[in-house]
Parts: structure tokens; C-alpha cells; sequence
């Protein structure tokens, strides 16, 4: 079988361009001199639209990536000698290269497990139970992600009880949401119904995998959970000089809500491409498909196929649980090639 060209349209949201609204604002920005470091009118608007879009008084910074967005948001709250409850497929704990015990100069991740990517109360609790002594460690934290690295989504109830077990044993609430824009496009509600409201003190916001360049918010819903987190970021080299090029492109998806139109034609297509491949090639899709990921259970004969038709996606979970990642520039036509290419594979094996 020949090679064809590479396909990266279903790799990563990563792999996606800048959404063509965030291009303009940053060909806008690039008009003429402004304020650096963080003073200039982009900036500035970026964290009012944010109050607005939250209905609520917040304080906001920009990083350049969801690593040091979650790492510096977790070093923010924990001493050295904490700990942070997350689920054992989180990225904070397998995609960052240790960036969040780094930063936290060793805090301790507690990993617990839970269906479908969704931390399991009942495994936390066990866990909490088990470190009530000086000679443990002293859990500061319970981080979740929205939606989930499994592409699911937790209800609002499901954060609510979230929110009630931090209370109960005094953790604050981290949402890594590096993908918060889809999982508000499938909830439809509003964003302070799965913050604030149901104690989340504070979340990483994304943008890269929603349209933009670069650039990642960290929004603290308690604000005094903030101060002095500017010489945090600087110190860790992510206060940017030019910061109107991390904040315009931000300020185009955060108006006329192309943020949410990003996501939820991310969202669509990958409910399209799930339907595709369960009822017009028989595929076993792993887990539901709550936003823009979709999990293959495929043979490995399968995979090096539609490899060397240069499709390009990953393996996530062993020994046959593939991811396909749709992005908002993912198009009907591109799920038709795809579906098109398996179904010639699988019925010709
Ligand atoms: C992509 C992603 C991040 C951020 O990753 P960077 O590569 O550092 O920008 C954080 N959390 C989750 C769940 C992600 O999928």
C-alpha cells in the first residue's frame, strides 16, 4: 500500500489552525505600538469580558500553556508538604512531566480512579480517610478536568458533589479546563453554574485547543486565592512582553461567543463521526462522546492501515483504545474521508 500525504485532522485539537477570528484580532493588534507586559487595552478587556462571561468579580491571568497554567494555579495553593486529590488519568498527572509537583516544590499527587475519566467520591473519600495524620501528607486540593481527557462531561450535580466533599474536608477546587468551551457547549448552561456557583475556586481556561494560537487563562474565583500570583508567573517565565498577542485573539473568541460556536462544531462533528463509525462500520466507540473526542476500540491490522493512508492519531489506552479528536475546523468532508477510508479497510480484511 502506498503512503499517502499526512492526515492530521483527527491527532489532537491541537493540530488545528488559529480560527480565522482570532487571526483578524491578531493582525489587528499588530497594527501599531501598544503597552507591553499585560497593560495594554486587549488585556485589560479580555479580563472584563471574563467577569462578565462568569457573572461574577474574579481575578485573571494569561500563560502561555495548560502545564504552566495548572502547575502555577496548584503552586499558587500548595505548600510543599500538600497534596492534590485527582483522577489517575488526569493530565496534571500523566501529560506535564511532573510540572505540577515541580512548581509545588513536591506536593503530592493522590490519584484516584472513577468510569469514564470522572473522579469516583468514593474512592476520594477512602483516600482522605487514610491521611488524617502529621506523617502523611496534608491534601490541599481535588482537581478535576472539564470536559474529561476521556472526552466526557461531568453534570452540574456531579461537580456539585465535588464541591460538597471539598467542603466537608476543607480541599479547594481546581477545574482544569483546558477544554471548558466544549464542555459548556454540551451542557448549555451558564459558566458560572459549573464554577463558582458549586464552589470551583478556580479554573484553567483554554484557548489553544478552542482557537487561539497560545495563551491559557487562570481565572480565580476566590480572588484572595491570587495575591502575588503575577511575580509567580513572571518568575516562572510565563508573563508574556507582548501580551496584546496572547490577549486579542482571546478577546475575538470571547466575542459574539465564537468560543462556544468553536465548540460546539467541535462537539458536532465528533457525535457525527461516532455516529458514522458505530452504525456504518460497526466500530465500538469506548466511551460516550459528551464533546469533541471520540475513542475507537480498533485491531491493531486496522490501525497500521489507516496509518499508512496517513492518518495520524493516538493510542490511548491499552491494547486497543484509539483517540480521534475533532477540533473546530474539523468538516463534514473530513468525517467522510475518514469513515470512508475504514470502511474500505475493515471490509476488505
Ligand atoms: C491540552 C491539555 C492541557 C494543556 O496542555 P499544554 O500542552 O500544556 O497546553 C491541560 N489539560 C488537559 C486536560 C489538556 O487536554
Amino acid at each position: 500500500m502506498s503512503t499517502d500525504a499526512a492526515r492530521y485532522k483527527f491527532t489532537s485539537d491541537n493540530t488545528a489552525p488559529i480560527c480565522p477570528e482570532a487571526w483578524a484580532a491578531l493582525q489587528e493588534a499588530n497594527n501599531n505600538e501598544a503597552p507591553s507586559y499585560g497593560d495594554d487595552r486587549w488585556t485589560a478587556r479580555v479580563c472584563e469580558r471574563v467577569r462578565e462571561i462568569f457573572e461574577t468579580d474574579c481575578e485573571v491571568f494569561f500563560v502561555f500553556n495548560g502545564t504552566a497554567a495548572n502547575a502555577l494555579a496548584l503552586a499558587q495553593v500548595c505548600q510543599s508538604f500538600h497534596s492534590v486529590i485527582c483522577h489517575e488519568r488526569s493530565h496534571i498527572q500523566s501529560d506535564e512531566c511532573g510540572a505540577p509537583e515541580f512548581f509545588t516544590n513536591g506536593s503530592k499527587l493522590l490519584l484516584v480512579g472513577g468510569a469514564n475519566g470522572k473522579i469516583d467520591l468514593v474512592e476520594a473519600e477512602a483516600i482522605m480517610a487514610k491521611q488524617g495524620e502529621l506523617h502523611s501528607h496534608k491534601p490541599r486540593a481535588i482537581s478535576i478536568t472539564q470536559a474529561t481527557e476521556l472526552g466526557t462531561v461531568y453534570s452540574r450535580d456531579e461537580i456539585a458533589a465535588i464541591g460538597e466533599f471539598a467542603r466537608h474536608w476543607n480541599l479547594l477546587v481546581h477545574m482544569d479546563g483546558a477544554r471548558f468551551a466544549n464542555a459548556i457547549a454540551t451542557l448549555d448552561c451558564a459558566p458560572k453554574e459549573i464554577t463558582w456557583q458549586v464552589d470551583v475556586g478556580f479554573l484553567c481556561f483554554g484557548g489553544t485547543k478552542n482557537g487561539v494560537g497560545a495563551g491559557e487563562l487562570i481565572v480565580f474565583f476566590k480572588k484572595e486565592l491570587a495575591h502575588e500570583f503575577d511575580y509567580r508567573v513572571k518568575q516562572a517565565g510565563q508573563l508574556a512582553s507582548k501580551m496584546r498577542f496572547l490577549a486579542a485573539p482571546w478577546m475575538a473568541l470571547l466575542t459574539d461567543d465564537v468560543w462556544l460556536r468553536n465548540a460546539r462544531q467541535a462537539n458536532a462533528a465528533a457525535r457525527k463521526l461516532a455516529d458514522r463509525l458505530r452504525n456504518e462500520v460497526k466500530i465500538d466507540i469506548a466511551f460516550p462522546v459528551e464533546s469533541n473526542a471520540v475513542f475507537i476500540r480498533v485491531p491493531e491490522n486496522l490501525v497500521r492501515d489507516l496509518r499508512a493512508r496517513g492518518w495520524h492519531f493516538y493510542k490511548f489506552i491499552e491494547p486497543d483504545v484509539y483517540r480521534l479528536m475533532c477540533a473546530w475546523s474539523v468538516t463534514d468532508n473530513d468525517i467522510a474521508e475518514f469513515v470512508a477510508d475504514l470502511r474500505g479497510l475493515a471490509t476488505s480484511v
